[in-house]
This record gives C-alpha cells, structure tokens and sequence, in this order.
C-alpha cells in the first residue's frame, strides 16, 4: 500500500552478473523482508548508476507484497516536508505521518547537502522511526561522508548512530550500468 515508486523495477530484473561487487545471497535475504519485520536499517551506497534505486524499489516492493506499508520518497522531498511543516507548525503531524510506514525507503541520500535546521529535522524523523519502522536509504556517499551531508557533524554522529545499530549495508562498486549498456550498444566508448 501507499508506496509512490518512481518506476517499477523487480529483483528478477536485476542482472547480478553485470554488478559483481554485490552479494546475491545479502540480497535474497532482504527480499524475505525479514529486516523490514524487525525494523532494522539497510543501506545501499555507491556511485550513480550502479542500481541503487533499481534495488530499493525492488526491495520495497517485496515488503508490501509480504503486507508491509511502505512510503518510497527522495531524501530531497522528505527534508521538504519537514522543513515546510516546521515553518507552518505542523511538525510533530509530519512526523507522525513519516513515522506509520513499517518501511520508509529514502532515495539519493548525499545529491544535495542539507542545511544545518534540516539536518535537525532529518534526526527527529531518525529518532522517531528508531527502532519501530524500517528504513531503507541509498546514498552515493560513503557513510564517512555522511558529516559533509547533514552540514553538522554532532548531528551526523547521532543520526549514524541510530541508523546503523540494527544496520545491513550492501556497497556496490564498479560503473553505471547505463553507461555500459550504452557501451555494449556501441553508442559510446
Ligand atoms: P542508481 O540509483 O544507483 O543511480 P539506478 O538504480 O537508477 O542507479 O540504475 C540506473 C538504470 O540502470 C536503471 O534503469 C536500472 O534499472 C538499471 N540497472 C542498474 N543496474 C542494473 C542491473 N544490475 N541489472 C539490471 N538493470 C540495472
Ligand atoms: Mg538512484
């Protein structure tokens, strides 16, 4: 229910062989969503076009098709959200609305920094989720990076904090897989 994917995108479209840095088995295992039942965190990093959105839309949609209520959005329209309901006093109704879905999956973390009243909400949202819902984040930034990010390193610790504890991280390497397919198609070098 309630997702708002981008596009659809399954795991059995997910060719494995063209992205060797990630672990088929991890995979199969999150897409028992037995992470999205225990609340935990899972993040998948890289750089652009490796399958990072591919893999958290497909991800969550096993967690709704196991009956998981799950919210898809960016990381960009979340900290809208929050800072818009701030200034209108309707905070804490924001909150409570990002805080229902057993699943909240977060796209593109790191694309644009956040300012520092952001970074603050964001922990809010963290906390609230901590330890009830499921969070799925993709990031092309490496968690190291994730101080630059929120623009605020004391609040990056505590966000790290509480999303790592129950965490599962997949770290995909390699290129884009536009790129290569355009590649193999001739299209560029
Ligand atoms: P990212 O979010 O990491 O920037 P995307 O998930 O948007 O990358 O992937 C870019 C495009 O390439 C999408 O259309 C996606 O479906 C496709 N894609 C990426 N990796 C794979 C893969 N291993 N198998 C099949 N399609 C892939
Ligand atoms: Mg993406």
């Amino acid at each position: 229910s309630i997702a708002k994917f981008p596009c659809v995108r399954t795991l059995e479209g997910f060719e494995f062989e063209a992205q060797p840095s990630i672990d088929p088995k991890l995979v199969r295992e999150l897409a028992t969503s037995r992470w999205v039942a225990n609340g935990d965190t899972v993040l998948l990093l890289g750089p652009p076009g490796v399958g990072k959105t591919h893999l958290a839309v497909a991800l969550g949609r096993e967690a709704i098709l196991r009956g998981y209520s799950t919210l898809f959005a960016s990381a960009t329209s979340i900290v809208t959200q929050l800072v818009r309901a701030h200034a209108e006093g309707r905070l804490e109704e924001k909150l409570t609305h990002l805080a229902k879905p057993k699943l909240l999956v977060i796209d593109e973390l790191g694309y644009l920094p956040f300012e520092a009243n952001a970074a603050h909400l964001f922990f809010q949202l963290v906390s609230r989720r901590y330890e009830r819902g499921a969070t799925l984040l993709t990031s092309n930034r490496s968690v190291a990076e994730w101080g630059g990010v929120f623009g605020d390193a004391v609040v990056a610790t505590a966000i790290l904090d509480r999303l790592l504890h129950h965490s599962h991280v997949v770290t995909i390497r390699g290129d884009s897989y536009r790129l290569k397919a355009k590649r193999k198609s001739g299209l560029v070098r």
